[in-house]
């Protein structure tokens, strides 16, 4: 039987962790949620952290790395990402164990075959990643301020694509952030808005048929997860009669299962 999971166990600007799960493999992408958190994730998963292949990460970002640290104490894994990563989180702790995976690079690791993708995002080298297992494919790609062509291609081979919703732009611009920080998440190089993400959905359902989505990294002040849902879920209805599955993962606890196995898009909340 074929038992690839993916676990969403955080996503947002308070700490972000991505759970891939074989019978053989695990890994994580981003370790950004706190330490006892995961480890309890992890747990009631029945993944012992000794036994992650690795922790992927897509930028130096404190959402993202925040808990390295503490999983190197814990276990002796490797961190792997690109090189402007892994210099700029060498610059706040001492990775003992790290394999470089330049930008664009594909890499197996375990069952997983990964490549990333470049990201748009003030970080030193930004990237999602595309992983294949078996016959299956996800695409994972938050922190990003606008839609690329190598993110599109990601969507258009994935049948899960967890995609940043970061946030509704009339929230962001009425809301309390100064105005540095509006111009910066409103930038390409800040976060996708509800708007931004449905657009890049209808045309991945248009080109490529149905797939499952996960709407990931949303704003605590300038999103919801109702009116996240609600935004993306009707433009994508009123665009296309493609079939399509959304969820929404929750910032600050684990929230989402996908597994192909018993149907196709098989999905369910898990809190
Ligand atoms: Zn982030
Ligand atoms: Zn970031």
């Amino acid at each position: 039987m074929f038992d690839l999971e993916v676990h969403s166990i955080g996503s947002g600007s308070s700490g972000n962790a991505m759970l891939l799960k074989t019978q053989a493999s695990c890994l994580l992408i981003d370790a950004g949620v706190g330490i006892r958190k995961l480890t309890e994730a992890l747990k009631n998963r029945s993944v012992n952290g000794e036994n992650l292949q690795g922790i992927l990460l897509t930028h130096e970002h404190w959402d993202h790395v925040r808990s390295v640290p503490s999983i190197l104490r814990k276990w002796n894994i490797p961190v792997i990402a690109n090189c402007g990563t892994l210099h700029a989180v060498s610059e706040k702790w001492d990775l003992q164990h790290t394999v470089e995976m330049p930008t664009g690079s594909e890499r197996r690791i375990g069952d997983f075959l990964v490549r990333s993708f470049s990201l748009s995002h003030d970080a030193a080298d930004p990237v999602g990643y595309l992983i294949h297992v078996r016959d299956q494919c996800i695409a994972y790609a938050t922190d990003t301020g606008f839609v690329s062509e190598a993110l599109r291609e990601a969507c258009n081979e994935a049948k899960l694509c967890i995609l940043e919703s970061n946030h509704d732009t009339d929230w962001l611009w009425r809301g309390p952030y100064p105005l540095e920080m509006k111009q910066r998440i409103s930038s390409d190089k800040g976060h996708l808005s509800n708007v931004q993400t449905a657009d890049l959905i209808i045309r991945r359902l248009e080109e490529n048929g149905p797939a499952c989505f996960w709407l990931a990294h949303l704003s605590a002040v300038n999103n919801s997860p109702s009116l996240a849902r609600k935004q993306v879920s009707n433009a994508i209805s009123i665009a296309t009669k493609v079939s399509f599955h959304l969820d929404v993962a929750l910032r600050d606890r684990p929230s989402l299962l996908w597994s192909p196995n018993q149907t196709s898009f098989q999905l369910r909340m898990n809190i």
